[in-house]
């Protein structure tokens, strides 16, 4: 049993979704396909709530249209005859639940209506997936993911009730595949015991992947992506990258924690405890050999380059000059959990703390009201955290070269500037 995750991007027109044919024909059997929304499907929906939400009805129903539009065409493109028939009927289904949310929008909760809302997108498009496989010979049975994927009810960033999720995964997943040996399926969406669609968080079908994946007792999960693998360091940033053949699930999580956008992070920890190998392909080229993320690899790796933008530093100052000692820490700790600011770096001396966080303005501002209380707070704006894995002299003088280091760090294979 293996899994496919296809994001936005391998779908976005017919084209692609007919590019991705051959690597599912000749997958090996049985494969469960998760699949995202189509293109920056996610974002338009995103809109439709926003309009929606602050009673701009004529705008939502507008930008809705068109979204249908295209849906539709891309279904007209690639399916024909009864498999047309069958989608476009689906389709009216579930477009009609959009159009009820839509109505209900304004007096709902926003992140309750945006999860109504915003599940469409891989309804649909694992809807037109699903009948172009079938159309094509590969024979597949569509699963609404909500019936097995239950969460709470923290829309927008839901958690996964595993226990019973596992159990729906036996009961409802597994024999499916009695009857069809490919089964289709939509990341990124749940729902809750009251049947209210949820949402894992954006970018979360890579997580439903991992895991379903590792509930199914997997032998690898692959995500297909634009990319030829993992790359040492964000190709819009540098030139000269080298792509990753093999790496650990302790160094991925590494990358993730310090802000690399590789993979969604909680993609890591069911795949890693299941010892399941986790693939990245590139479906632009599927002969590329990509990169194999597992458990136990031993490789040399070049410099890894993580760069994280949009910090702030703040600097937080006992106000009478006592000391910061564990008992001050860990009441300063305690404020950055209470307001959940992560802190990307840090470092004490005798009376103060410093700590990269991300610009996240709606956070902060409280954060240093509850510190001033005890504290003096300085800030630093518009500070970058750069952090280089298995770094050595040479790469780290190239990427300070002139910039203005105002805080840094190193351990024997990690060093981390906070840059300006
Ligand atoms: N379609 C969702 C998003 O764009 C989920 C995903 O792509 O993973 O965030
Ligand atoms: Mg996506």
């Amino acid at each position: 049993m293996q899994v496919y995750k296809f994001g936005g991007a391998s779908i976005a027109t017919p084209e692609r979704m007919r590019a991705l044919l051959p690597i599912i024909s000749q997958a090996e059997r049985p494969l469960l396909l998760v699949v995202s929304a189509l293109g920056k499907t996610t974002n338009q929906l995103e809109a439709i709530v926003a309009a929606a939400a602050k009673g701009e009805v004529e705008e939502a129903r507008t930008l809705t249209a068109a979204l249908e539009t295209v849906h539709r065409q891309y279904a007209q493109d690639i399916l024909h005859g009864a498999h047309l028939q069958a989608a476009e009927e689906a389709m009216t289904l579930i477009l009609t639940e959009l159009e009820w949310s839509l109505d209900d929008a304004a007096h709902q909760a926003y992140d309750y209506v945006y999860d109504q809302m915003v599940c469409v997108g891989e309804l649909l498009s694992t809807t037109i997936f699903s009948h172009y496989l079938n159309q094509e010979g590969c024979q597949n049975a569509w699963l609404d993911v909500r019936d097995i994927i239950r969460t709470n009810s923290h829309y927008r960033d839901a958690q996964v009730d595993e226990a019973f999720t596992e159990k729906a995964v036996n009961e409802k997943l597994l024999p499916l595949w009695n009857a069809q040996s490919i089964v289709i399926t939509q990341g990124f969406i749940g729902a809750t015991d009251e049947n209210h669609s949820t949402t894992l968080g954006r970018e979360g079908s890579d997580y439903t992947a991992a895991l379903l994946g590792s509930m199914l007792n997997a032998t690898k999960v692959t995500i297909w992506k634009d990319v030829e693998g993992l790359l040492n360091a964000d190709p819009r940033l540098f030139d000269d990258t080298i792509k990753i053949p093999q790496i650990s699930y302790y160094e991925v999580i590494e990358m993730a924690y310090y802000g690399a956008q590789v993979i969604h992070p909680k993609t890591i920890k069911p795949l890693h405890n299941k010892g399941i190998p986790l693939a990245v392909k590139c479906f632009l080229n599927p002969s590329l050999e990509g990169t194999l993320i597992d458990v136990n690899i031993d490789a040399a790796y070049p410099p890894i380059i993580v760069c994280k933008k949009n910090q702030v530093l703040l600097e937080v100052i006992s106000k009478d000059y006592s000391f910061v000692t564990e008992d001050v820490l860990s009441q300063i700790y305690e404020l950055f959990a209470k307001h959940r600011v992560k802190i990307n770096m840090m470092q004490n001396a005798a009376i103060s703390l410093v700590a990269a966080i991300d610009n996240r303005q709606d956070k902060i501002a409280p954060l240093i009201n509850d510190l001033q209380i005890q504290f003096m707070v300085r800030r630093n704006e518009e500070v970058e955290l750069l952090t280089v894995r298995h770094y050595d002299e040479a790469i780290l003088n190239m990427l300070c070269a002139g910039k203005s280091i105002l805080l840094q760090q190193k351990t024997r294979k990690t060093a981390q500037f906070i840059v300006r």
